[in-house]
């Protein structure tokens, strides 16, 4: 394989493995979006979306894959064997996709990272990077 980080194919897995695809680079660019809707997607403080094109994708299993229309026009994909949120994509913009970053392993060297819907943040977002950084889980936690 070549070292161009363009190149890279990163393995991408659900929980459950119901859903797993390969992405073939470049991904350099992570949105981490703060808005309430992909707060409620996501179960998560904020969503962190991978814009990329739907021809980067090569799936290996989408069985479980479905798909849920939070707006019209917007779809959220999901694994419903495991619940794990897969991507977005929007009617309006054919063949991209917005992949959920924590299903896809290796990817450690974003250069392009930043928020958006700031202004929709849960007001601890901004303590974020002084919050106490435990190894594992948190002390006293059996
Ligand atoms: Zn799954």
């Amino acid at each position: 394989m070549s070292n161009d980080p363009d190149s890279t194919v990163y393995p991408a897995s659900c929980l459950c493995g119901g859903v797993r695809y390969d992405v073939s680079g470049p991904l350099d660019e992570a949105a981490l979006c703060h808005c309430s809707m992909c707060r409620r997607a996501t179960g998560s403080a904020f969503n962190v979306a991978v814009p990329v094109a739907e021809a980067q994708l090569r799936w290996i299993a989408r069985e479980t894959l479905r798909e849920f229309e939070s707006s019209p026009g917007k779809m959220r994909a999901f694994c419903s064997g495991c619940g794990a949120a897969v991507y977005s994509r929007r009617a309006a913009k054919p063949g991209q996709l917005r992949l959920r970053i924590g299903l896809i392993e290796g990817l450690s060297d974003l250069s392009d990272v930043y928020h958006i819907y700031w202004a929709d943040r849960l007001s601890w977002m901004d303590r974020f990077g002084d919050l106490p950084k435990n190894a594992a889980e948190e002390p006293g936690r059996s």
